[in-house]
């Protein structure tokens, strides 16, 4: 039996930009009030293990004991078939240059090593995500989502975020990238997981 959410406001524990947008707007439904953790000028916790449940139960119970708030924490990726699985829990860090995120440039890594492995197509990949809600009293749930699709070149759309770019979801033959928000929201590995959440804990 999972613990029910009963509180007022939730804590959004992400400093990603895209994913407060997402978690926010599948969160709005629920008539919680989602403070994300800077406004509460929380730390990023550095992400020491090397599966998504675990680095999502770092930030999310890091942001719960911090703010004494039940706390919110999404640790997602792509997981490309061809790489073994990379760059999986370090999607992120694959992006990572001393000025910042570049995420033309992590694709651009990911499609080289496909070409350099001679890849077939279709690359097929997952984009993968760990939802974690902690508490403050060290009680937390989890629930997983995965979306199966492949990779395509070069980049297409500027919607979403991250790997959206080059990311088809299978049944499709459009981008995340070019897909309308809404679209994606219905769909995503963000979505399935949350599903799963608001089953578990927000059914009030
Ligand atoms: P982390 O969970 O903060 O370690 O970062 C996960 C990384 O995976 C993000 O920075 C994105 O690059 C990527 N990612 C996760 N979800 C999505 C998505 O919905 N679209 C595109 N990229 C994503």
């Amino acid at each position: 039996m999972t613990r029910k959410f009963d509180a007022e406001t939730l804590v959004i524990a992400s400093h990603n930009a895209g994913k407060l947008r997402e978690i926010s707007a599948l969160v709005a439904p629920f008539g919680v009030t989602c403070r994300s953790a800077g406004e509460y000028g929380l730390a990023e916790p550095d992400e020491t293990e090397d599966t998504f449940a675990g680095n999502a139960r770092i930030k999310a119970h890091f942001a719960a004991r911090e703010t004494g708030l039940p706390a919110l924490s999404d640790d997602s990726g792509i997981m490309v078939d061809a790489l073994d699985g990379a760059p999986g829990v370090y999607t992120a860090d694959w992006a990572e240059t001393p000025n910042g995120r570049d995420f033309p440039m992590a694709m651009q890594k990911t499609w080289d090593l496909l070409d350099q492995r001679g890849a077939p197509e279709p690359r097929t990949a997952s984009f993968n995500c760990t939802l974690c809600i902690a508490w403050p009293d060290g009680h937390d749930e989890i629930f997983e989502g995965r979306v199966s699709g492949r990779l395509t070149w070069p980049m297409r759309g500027n919607q979403g975020f991250g790997y959206d770019p080059i990311f088809i979801p299978d049944g499709h033959d459009i981008t995340f990238g070019e897909m309308d928000p809404s679209e994606k929201h219905a769909m995503s590995h963000r979505a399935v997981a949350f599903a799963k959440l608001v089953e578990g804990c927000f059914d009030r």
